[in-house]
């Protein structure tokens, strides 16, 4: 393999201990047409591929190659004709609180306060007001925004929007979360911050991340294997383990293994 000598022992010994651990998410022989004027156009070709309890997965491919619509099939927002998604053994049949979702234009209800875009999703499941409360604060808190928890939306700039957008899919407990290239509408300053936010929530909670990005520095900053999708049909052509050590600092993104990564990237897509 062109990486090889990226792969020390530390990056092949983490390899072997995700591939350990059970599967978090299943995607097996996946077909998706959609109907074009009457004929049916294929949009993703014969999908193959598991992600693994933990596991920071990020999606990159050229624009039209069906990521968003791989991501909306996951989340039970599209139907498909052939093959099976599976999320902890059971089959995705439509969407449900096993899986939140993160879109890049935050889609917070502007109505309601940063509280109780939160809690939402916690009342709506059923949990009683003040412990829907009390953890929303917790969860805002966390990323801190404590100040704006009685702020409406548009009163924040993209980056909180963003910090809001990430709590909310969290705080329903799903065991995955999957982000349609979330920060793509940012700055590079504080797209580098949303970056470094994400991975430490994911270090600190169980869960799995599914992240779409067309930016190959952010998908090699962020994870530990990355998809790599080919267009007309969308079909996977590489799922590269990331020879990059963590914990991932700003500096990470200067190594030359980052760069020997991102040369061998370049080529694909
Ligand atoms: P990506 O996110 O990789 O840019 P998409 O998943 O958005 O790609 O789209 C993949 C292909 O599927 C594109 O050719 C797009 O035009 C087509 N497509 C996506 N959604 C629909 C839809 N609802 N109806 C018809 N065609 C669609
Ligand atoms: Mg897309």
């Amino acid at each position: 393999h062109p990486l090889y000598k990226w792969f020390t022992p530390e990056i092949a010994d983490r390899s072997a201990r995700i591939l350990k651990r059970p599967a978090a998410l299943k995607i097996e022989g996946l077909h998706k047409s959609f109907d074009h004027k009457g004929t049916p156009v294929k949009v993703l070709n014969e999908i193959d591929f598991t992600a693994y309890k933990r596991e920071f997965i990020c999606v990159v491919g050229p624009s039209g190659c069906g990521k968003s619509t791989l991501a909306r099939l996951i989340a039970g927002l599209e139907t498909h004709e052939q093959g099976a998604i599976v999320i902890d053994d059971n089959t995705v049949t439509g969407p449900g609180p096993d899986r939140g979702m993160v879109f890049q234009s935050y889609s917070l209800f502007p109505w309601l306060t940063i509280k109780q875009n939160v809690m939402f999703g916690l009342t709506q499941a059923g949990m009683a007001y003040n412990t829907a409360e009390a953890e929303a604060f917790q969860w805002i808190d966390l990323v801190g925004l404590t100040k704006f928890a009685d702020a409406y939306p548009h009163q924040l700039s993209g980056g909180m929007k963003q910090r809001v957008a990430i709590i909310r899919a969290l705080a329903n407990q799903p065991k995955i979360l999957l982000m349609d290239e979330p920060f793509a509408a940012l700055d590079p300053q504080n797209r580098l911050k949303m970056q470094q936010y994400l991975l430490e929530i994911w270090q600190n909670i169980d869960i799995t991340i599914f992240f779409i990005t067309h930016d190959l520095d952010e998908a090699i900053y962020l994870a530990d294997r990355i998809l790599v999708l080919e267009a007309n049909p969308g079909q996977v052509v590489e799922a590269l383990e990331v020879p990059l050590p963590r914990p991932r600092k700003a500096d990470t993104l200067l190594s030359p293994e980052f760069l020997a990564t991102k040369a061998y990237l370049e080529k694909l897509v």
